[in-house]
């Protein structure tokens, strides 16, 4: 018997603009975790992407283009459609006043980047709803 992945039928949505931390979480939370994934390149996109696929938890880079990571989380969690869902940041300041501004933006986690993908598992399973 194989065992069920933890993220079985579950979609996780990385928005992220960094083509190499796309790649990296993106497999890793595949194939360990066994999460759908769906990927977006700014703000903007990754705000649409959320109102059309709903996806169970969101991991949002801070400084993204178009609209960064806070702004985007501001509008989703104002959004009573998507206001649940949670929101992990994903920012290469590991500085307290970041940790803060992502608090006060409605983030529901923060990773500090560099980032183990373990790591970034390890705190969508710690968000995922139901479990
Ligand atoms: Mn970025």
């Amino acid at each position: 018997m194989i065992e069920a992945l933890p993220g079985a039928g579950r979609t996780v949505l990385l928005v992220e603009d960094n083509e190499d931390n796309q790649m990296i979480y993106s497999l890793y939370l595949e194939q360990r975790g066994g999460f759908r994934v769906l990927l977006a390149w700014n703000g903007q996109a990754g705000i649409e992407l959320a109102r059309k696929e709903m996806p169970d938890v969101i991991l949002m880079d801070v400084s993204l283009p178009v609209l960064n990571g806070l702004e985007a989380t501001r509008v989703l969690k104002a959004d009573p459609r998507t206001r649940d869902i949670p929101i992990i940041a994903l920012t290469a300041h590991a500085m307290l006043p970041d940790r803060t501004r992502a608090a006060d933006a409605g983030c529901n986690g923060y990773v500090s980047k560099p980032a183990e993908p373990q790591t970034v598992l390890n705190e969508v399973l710690r968000h995922l709803p139901g479990t």
